[in-house]
């Protein structure tokens, strides 16, 4: 198996050198599973090598456009294109009603001769909350290519009211336990247990010099325990000049394209771009 990070910025990056952080999975056979469509897919994709032809696995984690901004394209393409098949679209029960009447219905709805919805374009499978609160299922799990992959809470932004739903991933390659923490700030308590079990964690990085408080910053990563400092590589970063986190104990910054093999997690990792 190998994740490819399709970009590895923040939301608002600019410039040829980085898109959004989304990433495609992929397992022996060439299946793919894409985690997370940002606004930026249509050109990460094409700079990695692939098409929306690729795309027949999506996982959303939650509803800012840099993670399903590109859904629209991937469902328009893939629909009107007799060569594909409709994607399988994966997230939290939750978040599957106002992705399309929050964020796609506007553009998506209204197609020649037919009035569309969130299935139209994707076989959606809502995963819902495990009623047994357990540790690792206790917001739900789906199965991709015989994978399992648990849905992990995480905080990213509080309103006053109440927290936006944001879930990360966690799930095994190949015998080794990895953590993707999609959008988050630092939160222990709901993170604790799958930093500690994770052999490697791709962990969210701010590195702004006006925090935004709603995703971990480089400040606070780096007062984390090293042993787990030592399993995480960062990403979800701003442009420009990036501290030396290899000094500071992390496995490092990811680049774009930076390709993870299940043989070398850890190790330094081939890159499939140069940037
Ligand atoms: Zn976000």
């Amino acid at each position: 198996m190998k994740l490819i990070f399709l970009g590895s910025g923040s939301a608002f990056t600019v410039g040829a050198d980085n898109f959004q952080s989304n990433m495609i999975l992929t397992d022996d056979l060439g299946h793919k599973l894409l985690i997370d469509c940002g606004s930026d897919i249509r050109l990460s994709l094409h700079a990695a090598g692939f098409s929306y032809q690729d795309i027949t696995d999506i996982y959303i984690s939650h509803l800012h456009a840099d993670h399903v901004g590109g859904l629209e394209y991937i469902g328009f393409s893939t629909k009107f294109d007799p060569r594909c098949q409709k994607p399988n679209l994966y997230t939290s029960a939750d978040l599957a009603d106002d992705l399309w009447e929050c964020t796609l219905s506007g553009g998506m709805r209204a197609i020649e001769g037919e009035i569309a919805n969130l299935n139209t374009y994707f076989n959606v499978h809502k995963v819902k909350k495990n009623p047994v609160i357990a540790s690792l299922d206790r917001s739900g799990d789906f199965l991709w290519q015989g994978i399992k992959f648990y849905l992990v809470k995480v905080v990213h932004v509080n309103n006053g009211y109440f927290i936006m739903p944001s879930y990360g991933l966690f799930f095994e390659m190949d015998g080794s336990q990895v953590f993707i923490t999609t959008d988050t700030r630092i939160s222990w308590e709901e993170m604790g247990e799958y930093y500690e079990r994770a052999d490697i964690i791709f962990h969210d990085c701010e590195t702004s010099p006006f925090p935004t408080k709603v995703h971990a910053h480089y400040n606070d990563l780096v007062k984390l325990p090293a042993k787990i400092r030592s399993k995480m590589w960062l990403y979800g970063y701003q442009p420009g000049k990036l501290p030396d986190a290899q000094k500071d104990g992390f496995c490092g910054f990811v680049h774009r394209g930076q390709t993870f093999k299940s043989s070398d997690l850890v190790a330094a990792p081939e890159v499939r771009i140069a940037v």
